[in-house]
């Protein structure tokens, strides 16, 4: 049976799956794991579809996670939230400050379900996932056994953590732990935000700039399809970077506590005048350089052909070889996306 994944990827890409499962608690998640395995078919387990692309039909079964449910727990110092995978991550970002529990407002607007939200550790304006995470609870799907994995255990990096690594396959983020400091601290350091005052301003304020700005900038995926950014920002050595400064000095760069630099891949691509630039039905958008967008009932190979581009020119003129941040899914599971767009 062919089932289409169109409305289960932001990407509005037209593949499709053997079997797609919506599972609202963890026994009907696992029940539909271990029915796939009992048949040797592969299992994808998904979110909001917002940071993947689908390369082909896949083989197999793709469980949808719909696991909600959201737990306050008051203490002096902080708001504890236990938080279901399923959960929108804006509606939370917006419940949280309804309810008066400020910490989310930097993260307004980013697409994808709670429980995609540390796997990627997703960041935005200066906050990252993991300085609000207090623990991530997982299901072992051959067995069914819970694990609670503390925020340390979690690894968290620069758009990663253990679960693209050890606990990417047999494990599923059943829900999320929170911690919201009542210490409000707010974080102004990008972009519009290092106009508001940080004697006055208030998380609704900061909220809504984000907001702003993401609206203004990042394409709605119910208009054109896309899956955020496609790449990532590039964390180079420092002799990379000086290297690039020297002949391009307007370069944005931004030391890190590692002593690596970042770069910025929209600025890269942007560069090479590729903004609004097509390949079939995918394009790279005009506002922002660093998200491709479905244009125009764009195939899978249109989008690798752009994405294949789009590194081409950056490295011929920068020497930076851009990698995805998006996750390509082939026939039976998740692929090396730079493999496949080199
Ligand atoms: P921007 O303000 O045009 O800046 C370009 C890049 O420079 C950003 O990606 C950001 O890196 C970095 N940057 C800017 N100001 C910085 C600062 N004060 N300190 C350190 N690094 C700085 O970026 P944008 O594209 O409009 O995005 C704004 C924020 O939303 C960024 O944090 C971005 O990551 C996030 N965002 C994420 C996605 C996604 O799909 N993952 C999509 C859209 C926006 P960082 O990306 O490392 O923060």
């Amino acid at each position: 049976m062919n089932h289409s994944l169109k409305s289960w990827n932001t990407f509005g890409i037209d593949q499709s799956a053997n079997e797609i499962v919506c599972a609202e608690n963890e026994q009907q998640l696992l029940n539909a794991w271990q029915t796939a395995n009992a048949k040797q078919q592969p299992v994808l387990i998904l979110g909001e579809g917002s940071n993947v692309l689908f390369l082909n039909a896949f083989h197999g079964t793709v469980i949808i996670n719909r696991i909600k449910g959201i737990e306050v727990t008051e203490q002096p110092d902080a708001w504890h939230l236990h938080v279901g995978a399923g959960e929108n991550w804006h509606q939370l970002v917006q419940h949280t400050l309804q309810l008066g529990m400020p910490g989310l407002e930097n993260l307004a607007l980013i697409p994808g379900c709670v429980g995609s939200s540390p796997i990627q550790n997703i960041g935005a304006y200066g906050v990252e996932l993991q300085r609000v995470c207090d623990y991530v609870d997982c299901i072992e799907l051959a067995t069914g056994t819970p694990h609670r994995l503390s925020a340390k255990e979690c690894r968290f990096g620069y758009r990663d953590s253990i679960f693209k690594h050890e606990y990417q396959d047999r494990f599923a983020i059943v829900a999320v732990g929170l911690r919201l400091s009542k210490q409000w601290q707010p974080v102004l350091t990008y972009g519009d935000l290092t106009r508001l005052d940080p004697a006055t301003v208030t998380p609704q304020q900061v909220f809504d700039s984000v907001c702003h700005m993401r609206m203004t900038k990042l394409p709605d995926p119910k208009v054109n399809g896309n899956a955020g950014s496609f790449f990532k920002n590039p964390v180079v050595t420092v002799d990379v970077a000086q290297a690039l400064l020297s002949e391009f000095p307007h370069a944005p760069h931004y030391p890190q506590a590692d002593g690596s630099v970042k770069l910025a891949a929209g600025w890269l691509i942007d560069q090479c005048q590729l903004k609004g630039i097509g390949i079939g039905g995918a394009a790279v958008h005009r506002q922002q350089a660093l998200v491709l967008i479905n244009a125009d009932n764009a195939t899978s190979e249109d989008v690798v052909q752009l994405a294949h581009l789009v590194r081409e020119k950056v490295g011929e003129k920068f020497n930076v070889w851009l990698e995805p941040e998006v996750r390509f899914i082939g026939q039976v599971g998740e692929v090396n996306a730079v493999e496949i767009i080199a």
